[in-house]
């Protein structure tokens, strides 16, 4: 990262109109030091297709995300994106196994009751 892409790194867009008023700077000044390199890119733990920008000035790469239904996008220096994925991941999968758990304490008490 150099001064010229010194940009505002967003980890998700709380509202529409917080995105709206981003994608507004972005536009008018962002792109100015920035080339797009790759619309729709994946990684390889993407969650979400982003577009790969490169600073014309330092050649560090930056992924913008657009938001999309529950999905809040994000813009940052592409490393933290692909980190920052790979934790939004991993939270899932917690997710997933406490559902599992409950899932199963629910079957086991249900199983319970009808060989009283
Ligand atoms: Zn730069």
């Amino acid at each position: 990262m150099c001064n010229k892409c010194n940009f505002r790194q967003v980890y998700k867009f709380e509202s529409e109109t917080a995105w709206k008023n981003f994608d507004l700077d972005f536009t008018k000044t962002y792109i100015n030091e920035l080339l797009l390199i790759k619309q729709n890119h994946l990684n390889s733990n993407s969650i979400s297709s982003y577009d790969l920008y490169k600073c014309k000035n330092c050649d560090d790469l930056w992924a913008y995300s657009y938001p999309e239904n529950a999905w809040r996008g994000f813009f940052l220096p592409e490393k933290l994106a692909i980190e920052y994925e790979k934790k939004l991941k991993r939270g899932d999968r917690v997710k997933g196994f406490v559902g599992l758990t409950i899932l199963i304490v629910i079957l086991i008490a249900i199983v319970k009751s009808c060989m009283k």
